[in-house]
């Protein structure tokens, strides 16, 4: 061929350049991180376009990210301009198939302009359910209903499919039931969950010849980035649509896989090549993004692992540093000196924005989220809310605001029956009036209701209760740390054992954020500090523009890459997560460890990670032995420093107490252990009693809600 090589392929190597003109028939390419896999099926889009052997419209091209599509979209639009334009067949897999499933919907009992609901919407119906079908919420809790009916969708199964599964069918007649009804209830409410958009595709693809038949023909191409994170329902979805042409590649790295939580399969690269046969299995070794030495850490890492398919990395870039492993006393240094480090890279005039600070759980955000604002640094939350801005954080400084300040509405408003009190929205309606009509806080109104006979007794006496606990709290508070406060508001008022009924890991993680509000708060001597500096930081949230340092889960950083990436918290514990040491065994430590690796090559230059010897959890020092992975990196790849001397070893003799190196094991993770805290045995002695008594009592301090809050505690 004596035509320039175009843009597109000027700067691929070999092996890409392979992956780019082998358009026809299947391609499997299996590559470690770096290597260019992504800017490989980047170009092989452009040739498709730019060779016209498809048009835009025919190809499918499945991202892992919207984010990721957008970018793919504009990199490709670099080579062949306005050309991209028309690739409606460029997303995820959950927006791929909802445009489809827009076309055929009848055939599933959808009108097209069906509705797509969110968690949200659908915690709320399956409540409904679950009350309506008279099931015990304890036992089905809705969450965990909604985690199962996922699963079996990301395994491509409808409710009569079960019966073929084992153990499913065995286990979950009644699931299996529900499963059905709840099916049902979707399509009467014309709507469908995530799940649905898959699963009510493939059966589509699988019950209807011609509407198979046309997507075969129509996507003469299919490319798949991140194949190693697909599930079964995508797998079994892809599988149909190309079986037709067979021009399908896929991109992957086993060891990256990191969605197996959410029903991924790494096995679907294993059995790429059987349903495909005489796929053509394309590897890149040469590393395009990493430093050697950041390379070299990170390969040194997961060879540990036992399952995987083991492959060669190497790069040209020149040494640069070591990756640097720092030990700091506690989290708030650890907060401190990432924020130091930021500050010179930003003096030397690195941009913000090729930095990030990568975490393993959610709750790990909010010390260098105070520590930014503090400084004045410019950051942002990419997948995933503020820590602030949270559900059960802001449950939980409602409560507080209400203790501080009692004619907080708003607060009110969104506790007063959070958790579940039985309060409805005909109680609230009527407290709002009495609030109207008596010109009293909402507070006060709904106490003073209480009182009257204009409530349901037992409303009545709910309300008097929770105010009964109000004021005790509201004494509390003037005795105790605010952060003592907390823990003894979130187990009296059963917000605790809300969670602890509700066994998802999602409630984990919201207990996790909880236990990290309560350490946040051991940092402000009073209450009204404290909200103050909340106040604040939701303020600080609004008003931002310009170039941000990225905080995100080491998860939602896949296929991303960053000139610095500061990873903290490598403790046991935290990273390999409790959970994981806990429940999984050696596949879900594999998993961590598959999750440092994509963490340490999300790094260009400079790759920086920390462990505390102290986490602060719940008011109580407790030692942290580092994480087993920082002992795993080769030692010749790394630079090991301590601040763990002159005042720290001091304060570590004089705490030596506390460093127990089991401390860990059981005080490391109280938010998830079973037995209740102190709080909620007092509560159970002591009680609330709903006894009209107390609601006479309770009905005489409608003043104490209604007054002027005090100046040490009043928010801005
Ligand atoms: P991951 O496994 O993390 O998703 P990847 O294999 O998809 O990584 P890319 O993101 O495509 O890797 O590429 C990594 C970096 O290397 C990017 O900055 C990309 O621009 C660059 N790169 C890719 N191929 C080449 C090449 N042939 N020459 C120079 N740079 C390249
Ligand atoms: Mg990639």
């Amino acid at each position: 061929e004596s035509a320039p090589i175009p843009s597109y392929a000027a700067r691929l190597n070999s092996p890409q350049r392979d992956a780019v003109l082998t358009t026809e028939g299947p391609v499997l390419m299996l590559a470690g991180a770096g290597t260019g896999k992504t800017a490989a099926l980047t170009a092989r889009l452009a040739h498709l376009v730019a060779t016209r052997r498809a048009w835009p419209s025919e190809i499918l091209c499945v991202t892992f990210t919207n984010r990721a599509a957008r970018e793919m979209r504009e990199r490709v639009a670099g080579h062949i301009g306005d050309a991209v334009e028309g690739m409606p067949w460029l997303g995820t897999f959950h927006s791929i198939a909802a445009k489809m499933l827009r076309r055929h919907a009848e055939l599933v009992g959808l009108q097209s302009n069906y509705t797509i609901i969110d968690t949200d919407d659908q915690l709320r119906l399956l409540k409904a359910m679950i009350v309506e079908q008279k099931l015990d919420e304890k036992r089905w809790p809705a969450r965990q209903l909604a985690g199962l009916l996922d699963r079996w969708k990301n395994r491509g199964l409808n409710p009569d499919d079960l019966d073929a599964v084992e153990n499913e069918a065995y286990a979950n007649g009644r699931g299996q039931h529900f499963y059905r009804l709840y099916q049902d209830r979707l399509k009467a409410l014309n709507a469908c969950d995530f799940g649905d958009l898959l699963l009510h595709m493939l059966n589509i693809l699988r019950r209807e010849p011609e509407v198979l038949a046309h997507y075969q023909q129509r996507f003469k191409y299919i490319m798949v980035d991140e194949y190693q994170d697909t599930n079964q329902v995508q797998y079994l979805w892809l599988r149909l649509l190309a079986q037709q042409r067979k021009n399908i590649c896929v991109v992957g790295d086993d060891d990256q896989s990191i969605y197996s939580w959410r029903g991924a399969e790494v096995a679907n690269i294993l059995r790429f090549e059987k349903d495909f046969p005489g796929a053509k299995v394309i590897k890149l070794e040469q590393n395009y993004r990493s430093t050697p030495h950041i390379l070299a850490a990170a390969s040194g890492l997961i060879r540990e692992n036992s399952e995987r398919l083991g492959k060669t990395l190497w790069t040209e870039i020149e040494a640069g540093e070591k990756v640097r492993v720092i030990g700091v006393w506690d989290g708030p240094e650890e907060a401190r000196r990432v924020g130091e480090e930021i500050e010179r890279l930003e003096r030397e005039g690195l941009p913000l924005d090729q930095i990030a600070i990568l975490v393993r759980a959610q709750y790990q955000t909010r010390e260098f989220e105070d520590r930014f604002i503090q400084i004045g640094l410019n950051y942002r939350i990419v997948g995933g809310f503020r820590f602030y801005e949270r559900a059960e954080i802001r449950d939980a400084l409602a409560y507080l605001r209400v203790i501080a300040q009692p004619q907080d509405d708003l607060a009110f408003e969104r506790i007063y029956n959070q958790p579940k009190r039985g309060l409805g929205a005909k109680t609230l309606e009527l407290m709002h009036r009495h609030a109207r009509n008596t010109g009293l806080p909402l507070a006060a109104a709904s106490l003073q209701l209480a009182d009257s006979d204009e409530l349901p007794k037992r409303a009545s006496a709910t309300i008097a209760s929770l105010m009964g606990q109000f004021l005790h709290w509201r004494e509390l508070a003037e005795t105790v740390t605010p952060s003592e406060l907390l823990r003894t508001v979130l187990d009296e008022s059963g917000y605790d054992a809300m969670l602890q009924a509700d066994k998802t890991a999602e409630s984990a993680g919201r207990a996790e954020n909880l236990s990290e509000l309560a350490r946040a708060m051991e940092e402000y001597g009073t209450l009204g500090d404290f909200l103050e500096h909340v106040a604040l930081v939701m303020d600080n949230d609004r008003a931002d523009e310009g170039e941000k340092v990225t905080i995100m889960t080491m998860h939602a950083a896949k296929g991303l890459e960053f000139d610095h990436v500061f990873l903290p918290g490598w403790e046991e514990g935290v990273f390999p997560s409790q959970r994981s040491l806990d429940e999984g065994g050696l596949a879900s430590l594999e998993e961590e460890r598959r999750l440092a690796y994509v963490a340490i090559t999300r790094a260009r230059r400079r790759c920086t990670i920390f462990h505390a010897a102290n986490r602060r959890i719940y008011g109580q020092w407790t030692s942290s032995i580092p994480s087993r992975f920082v002992g795993e990196l080769p030692a010749d790849h790394i630079t090991e420093e301590s601040t763990l001397t002159g005042g720290a070893s001091l304060w570590r003799a004089g705490l030596s107490e506390h460093n127990d190196p089991f401390a860990h094991v059981s005080s490391n993770r109280p938010d998830r252990s079973d037995s209740r805290g102190p709080g909620w045995q007092r509560a159970l002695t002591t009680g609330y009693d709903t006894a009209p008594k107390r609601v006479k009592e309770a009905t005489r301090s409608v003043a104490s809600f209604a007054a002027k809050p005090r100046t040490d505690i009043a928010v801005g």
